[in-house]
């Protein structure tokens, strides 16, 4: 993994190796600038070359990839840093939601008298709940970040699963699907999108799918959209050369399956005519917070690229490259080879600062404990990052992670294999104050991924 160089002024340089960082270290040249991620600061240097390094983005609603890259003119990218950001939007909803329910109590309470009101707030356009709001919050404070310790010149981001120029009206122009092409990949999505990722044939979720022709290849079926649908693996095979209306009526099989799903063979046909005959009606499949964070992305000035869930997918296997969020973002967009990508990932976990709420409640509201009123215990706060060399007992070792604190100074470190508990003030040392977020990596698995018909 690369490490990111400042220069005498904080300005950013190129990032350079480990093996270069740890040189210009020992060597008295530079001093350590920041852990996570680990950036150094060159004491005698002023400027320098810089290359063009394009950031990778791949947002999604638990995780979002991010891939820092060097990019050359013909197409090469060689991956610098990868990096996990998990957002906290499920924390964020319950704590809203649980604050909802305390003012209903106190609205309903009997209390004075107090002038009803009504439903007549308006959203201004644009707004996102604010569990959504933090996914495009999250990644652009990291991408000002990044731009802070590293010349980034271009973004690439993932904003639509497929291409609407290229599949403009797909059932009527007469696409084609062809395996293992990049239209192929944007087909798959549009069907994907179009079939609610489920199989077409007895409504099973959560199987990989297939692609399948309702008229079959035998029968003078063609490749083109408007004859594809998708189906687990058990209704293609069963299918197989069947006409549809015969496929619904003789087999056994398909009409069990259809009735653990809450299907009949009936209305399930019915459907399946009526959606082939169907175009997808929102054919670009928008997300709002993608689009949210591509406006908010333009405000950088940086110069944007946007990539297709399809491409993204066709680049990575076409370079058999595994599926993580940020070798996705790595595979965002167009170009032609990748180069360096099995470099270890730093996790990013979005933790928050603490709640202000110093009483727990159960789960019938009533208190249960109370917190501590001080935020700093011996020095050290929750969130910090530590590191713990403990010489005897039972906890004896090193331990390195996000400390959580305790009045009596013992604290708790969440470590990288889980936590770890009652460790002394005494055995602590900060290598990182507390911002919100909990780092820790892990190394890339090179399992190669398989180019087959199966959708994931
Ligand atoms: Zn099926």
């Amino acid at each position: 993994m690369a490490v990111f160089v400042l220069d005498k002024h904080k300005q950013p340089l190129m990032p350079c190796s480990e093996k270069r960082a740890r040189l210009l270290l020992e060597r008295g040249r530079a001093v350590v600038h920041k852990r996570y991620p680990f950036t150094i600061r060159l004491k005698d240097r002023m400027g320098g070359d810089t290359q063009p390094l394009r950031l990778g983005i791949d947002p999604g609603s638990k995780t979002t990839g991010l891939a820092l890259m060097r990019e050359t003119n013909d197409g090469q990218r060689h991956v610098l840093c990868l990096f996990d950001l998990v957002h906290r939007g499920y924390s964020i909803r319950k704590a809203m939601e649980q604050r909802a329910a305390f003012r209903r109590r106190r609205r309903s309470k009997n209390l004075r008298y107090r002038a009803p009101r009504f439903d007549n707030r308006t959203k201004p356009k644009g707004w996102l709940a604010p569990s959504l709001q933090h996914q495009v919050d999250t990644v652009m404070a990291w991408v000002n970040r990044f731009s802070r310790l590293t010349p980034i010149t271009a973004i690439s981001q993932e904003l639509v699963r497929f291409d609407t120029q290229k599949l403009e009206n797909p059932e009527i122009s007469g696409v084609e699907y062809q395996q293992g092409t990049l239209l192929g990949y944007e087909v798959r999505e549009y069907l994907l999108e179009k079939w609610g990722r489920e199989c077409a044939y007895c409504g099973t979720k959560d199987t990989p799918l297939e692609i399948e022709h309702v008229v079959p290849r035998t029968r003078q079926g063609s490749n083109r959209v408007s004859n594809l649908t998708l189906s687990c693996h058990d209704c293609n095979q069963a299918k197989d050369a069947l006409p549809l209306a015969d496929f619904f009526a003789t087999d056994r099989g398909l009409r069990k399956r259809l009735k653990a799903n809450g299907h009949t063979a009936e209305t399930q046909l019915e459907r399946v005519e009526r959606q082939l005959k169907q175009p997808l009606r929102d054919a670009s499949a928008v997300n709002a917070i993608r689009w949210s964070l591509f406006s908010a992305l333009k405000t950088t000035g940086l110069p944007m690229a946007v990539g297709t869930g399809g491409r993204t997918k066709y680049n990575r296997q076409r370079l058999t490259i595994p599926k993580t969020h940020a070798l996705d973002a790595a595979c965002v967009g167009a170009f032609d080879t990748l180069h360096d990508w099995a470099v270890p990932t730093l996790t990013i976990k979005a933790t928050g600062r603490g709640s202000y709420k110093r009483t727990r409640l159960t789960k019938h509201g009533f208190p249960r404990g109370f917190l501590m009123r001080q935020k700093q215990v011996q020095g050290f706060q929750t969130g910090d990052m530590v590191k713990a060399i403990v010489p005897t007992g039972k906890k004896a070792g090193t331990h390195t992670g996000r400390v959580a604190v305790r009045k009596t100074g013992s604290f708790n470190i969440q470590t990288e294999h889980g936590a770890v508990q009652g460790i002394s003030h005494k055995y602590c040392a900060v290598t990182q104050r507390s911002d919100g977020y909990g780092y820790h990596l892990t190394s890339t698995n090179r399992q190669k991924g398989g180019a087959g018909q199966t959708v994931a």
